[in-house]
């Protein structure tokens, strides 16, 4: 009888390695969360240290809270192939993570688009991403040329902020901001303690993710009132505005690509001293230039949406002309840096640190040699057995 090797007990190198590796994870945002928990599943030991007092309190707390299924990115083929494949798996890996909008709308301008309804419309069928097209009901539009429907959804952050804070209990070091991390040939202590591997997940604020230029831009959105029921409006594509849905019911965000950003820096402390003291009058001022952008294409947003207040967050992002938001993961040493895009890209950046282990020297299969030869007697000699039982 042959064993199927799944069966066998025999293991892969990264699985021999599971229970002796440990990870130090700074960051305790979605992306060091998602990694911590899945390198817990595979085996591995980890400990996760967040400056704050709770989980997911910088940007993974404070942005639109949409998950993202490609449709923002007209004019980036990788993060949309990213965000198609990470929305589903989303789904499947955090189904209580999310919730379905209504109504989900993309609306594309007829002058203030980067490309034409057409082209974006096409983009998206290439693309493989599925949606529908027609007018919005009961919605006035102006200045419109074409409008789909999608399926993208909200990310609901109380439950994330609670289920991640319930499967990382054990391994959680709230309210330690890390200020010494050391790369050496065998390990790398964090504060003073030893780790195998040290996963920086702080979105650029410890450090500085090596291989890639990255700005910080201190960011404004905008939270109203309005009615429950009103659908998601997002106007694309380039320089323009929507109206996103929240957690909770009746709670929306306004944001605007080009009124949004309140500058941007070279160092994540000048992008944080920005942030935290943004005067009054600069957001009364940026408030006036959002309402007025949205209400060139949804002229009823006055009347029926009510300003509750600010929200303020730091984004760190790919230097470049092009609309890059994908996930990208540096590894120096025993020491990975994740920059992250958005949300829906966790998935990658667990991935990448899994096959960058595996090619690395940690789990060498350099001193295996080939049993190829071996195989084809052993092959041959049972071809021969056969061959002789046939003729008895
Ligand atoms: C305005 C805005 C809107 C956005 N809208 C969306 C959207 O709709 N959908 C989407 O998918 N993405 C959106 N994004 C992007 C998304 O927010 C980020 O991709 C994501 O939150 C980054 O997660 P992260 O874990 O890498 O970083 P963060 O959430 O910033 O987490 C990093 C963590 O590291 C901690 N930390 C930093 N330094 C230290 C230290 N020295 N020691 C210990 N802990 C430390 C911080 O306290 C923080 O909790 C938006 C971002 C912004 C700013």
């Amino acid at each position: 009888m042959t064993t199927s090797p799944l069966c066998s007990g025999s293991t892969t190198p990264l699985e021999e390695h599971h229970h002796s590796f440990r990870f130090g994870i700074i960051g305790g945002g979605w992306y060091g969360c998602h990694i911590a928990t899945s390198l817990r599943a595979l085996g591995f030991r980890v400990k996760l240290f967040e400056q704050h007092d709770r989980l997911l309190h910088e940007a993974s707390g404070n942005n639109q809270f949409r998950l993202h299924m490609g449709f923002h990115y007209a004019r980036h083929s990788d993060t949309r192939t990213q965000s198609h494949d990470g929305f589903q798996r989303f789904l499947e890996r955090y189904p209580s993570l999310s919730r379905s909008v209504q109504d989900n709308i993309y609306a594309v301008p007829l002058c203030d688009s980067l490309i034409d309804y057409g082209t974006y419309r096409t983009i998206m069928v290439s693309s493989g991403i599925h949606f529908t097209e027609g007018a919005p009901l009961g919605v006035e539009l102006t200045n419109v040329a074409g409008t789909i429907y999608t399926a993208e959804r909200v990310l609901l952050l109380s439950k994330a902020r609670a289920y991640f804070e319930a499967e990382l209990k054990e391994v959680l070091a709230l309210g330690h901001r890390v200020s010494h991390i050391e790369n050496m040939d065998d390990g790398v202590p964090i504060d003073g303690e030893r780790f195998d591997f040290v996963v920086d997940a702080t979105w650029g604020h410890y450090a500085r993710p090596p291989d890639v230029q990255v700005i910080y831009e201190p960011t404004l959105l905008l939270y109203y009132e309005g009615p429950p029921d009103f659908p998601a409006v997002t106007l694309v594509d380039g320089p323009l505005c929507s109206v996103y849905p929240t957690e909770e019911p009746g709670l929306f965000t306004l944001s605007s690509v080009p009124h949004t950003p309140l500058g941007q820096f070279d160092t994540p402390v000048e992008a944080r001293a920005v942030r935290d003291s943004v005067d009054p009058q600069v957001v009364a001022a940026k408030r006036a230039l959002m309402e007025e952008q949205i209400e060139l294409y949804l002229p009823a947003f006055p009347t029926l949406f009510r300003y509750v207040g600010p929200q303020l967050a730091i984004k760190t992002k790919l230097i470049g002309a092009h609309d890059d938001r994908t996930c990208q993961v540096t590894r120096r040493g025993r020491i990975f840096s994740v920059m992250s895009g958005k949300i829906d890209t966790v998935f990658f950046a667990t991935e990448r640190i899994l096959s960058m282990i595996e090619g690395s020297g940690a789990l060498s299969v350099n001193d295996v040699m080939s049993s190829l030869r071996d195989d084809i007697r052993v092959v041959n000699n049972q071809t021969k057995k056969r061959a002789a039982g046939a003729r008895l």
